[in-house]
């Protein structure tokens, strides 16, 4: 039997993966580029940035959103990057993307990760666009710390994005802190101690191998066990029903005594990857199925050599549905991947 195109446009499908996974969070990032130097990260010279023709223009970005949210059943968009705040079409991607609907027929969440330079002046116009919360990235609240481990002096201005996203009303808030051993250790009470003050909610991230090669070392990350317990030496932590987890990779505790939730993403040493919901999109067009993936799918070639639709959607679902089971880290012929954080989109 054939098809009505107009029934084929609309029909809707699932990015499900061979072990009954289903991704409904889409992580895009929109540029490589970044004005920090996060040492975790990024090496202290930068990258070499992807030219732009090769960058999708948002035009592109928008269509290949749409098919997520409206084709593949994708209800959460994070805009990350590189830094997505350098990206200068950031509120019309957000304004698109806040015009789509989901299989509910809502819009889908819409976050950003940033690391707050320039939030102070973009958060107003972000949330009028449709933006609904954002993650700050937060690992110092010394400045000369901050500015040895990000290598530049960037702290009041991240503050002030911070300040900037709690009065745009972009809730929540989210802090974003990776501990590393010997650096800023000393930072995980007392960014939790600002948290609460402000009633901000503060995520701790284990640092992964994807930074500047040869920079991680299994046994020098800083665990997840090992940032509750210097939480413990200041906080009573009372974990939270896992239905109340809804799918975050993050195990998340109520501060006694406060209203504020603290989260600690043990990506390595906790690994939630049987229950994971994310499918990736670079700045340049290729579908991750994972952070840690060896592969990528180009939808930015098809896309310009003219790929209809339905063409599109097929190559993603194809692109998922090999999905490894896990990142492999522990696995003995891991090996990082090629991109490194910032170019995948964290
Ligand atoms: N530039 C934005 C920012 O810093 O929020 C967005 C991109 S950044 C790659 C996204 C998140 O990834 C940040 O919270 C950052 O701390 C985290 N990140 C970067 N490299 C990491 C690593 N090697 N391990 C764990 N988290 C990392
Ligand atoms: Fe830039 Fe974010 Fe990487 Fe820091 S973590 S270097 S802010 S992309």
């Amino acid at each position: 039997m054939q098809i009505p195109v107009a029934t084929m446009r609309t029909r809707r499908t699932r990015l499900t993966d061979r072990w009954g996974r289903v991704a409904t969070d889409l992580r895009v990032s929109l540029t490589d580029r970044c004005n920090l130097r996060c040492s975790y990260c990024m090496p202290a010279e930068g990258l070499a940035w992807m030219p732009t023709p090769e960058v999708l223009t948002d035009d592109e970005v928008v269509r290949l959103v749409r098919l997520a949210v409206e084709r593949l059943g994708v209800r959460e968009v994070r805009f990350t990057g590189g830094e997505p705040l350098l990206r200068r079409g950031l509120e019309a991607i957000v304004a698109a993307t806040a015009g789509m609907r989901t299989e509910a027929g809502t819009a889908p969440d819409i976050s950003l990760t940033t690391n707050g330079l320039g939030l102070d002046r973009r958060a107003v116009g972000l949330a009028n666009a449709g933006l609904s919360r954002v993650n700050v990235s937060l690992d110092s609240l010394d400045r000369a710390q901050y500015a040895a481990l990000t290598r530049r002096d960037r702290l009041p201005d991240v503050l002030a994005g911070v300040r900037a996203a709690i009065d745009a009303g972009l809730q929540p808030v989210k802090l974003n802190t990776v501990i590393m051993r010997g650096v800023n250790e000393d930072q995980a009470v007392r960014l939790l101690e600002w948290a609460v003050e402000r009633g901000l909610e503060l995520r701790f991230i284990e640092q992964m191998p994807l930074g500047p090669r040869h920079t991680w070392d299994r046994s020098e990350m800083v665990t997840a066990e090992e940032i509750l317990a210097l939480l413990s030496t200041r906080f009573r932590l009372d974990p939270l029903p896992s239905a109340e987890r809804a799918g975050s990779p993050a195990e998340v505790w109520s501060v006694r005594g406060t209203s504020v939730r603290v989260g600690v993403i043990g990506a390595v040493t906790r690994p939630f990857c049987a229950a994971c919901d994310r499918t990736r999109l670079t700045c340049d067009g290729q579908v991750r199925s994972c952070l840690f993936s060896q592969h990528e799918t180009d939808l930015r070639g098809a896309l310009r050599a003219g790929a209809s639709d339905d063409e599109l959607v097929a190559a993603w679902c194809t692109a998922m549905g090999d999905k490894a089971a896990g990142h492999g880290i522990d696995e003995p012929g891991f090996d990082q991947p090629e991109r490194t954080m910032s170019g995948i989109g964290g």
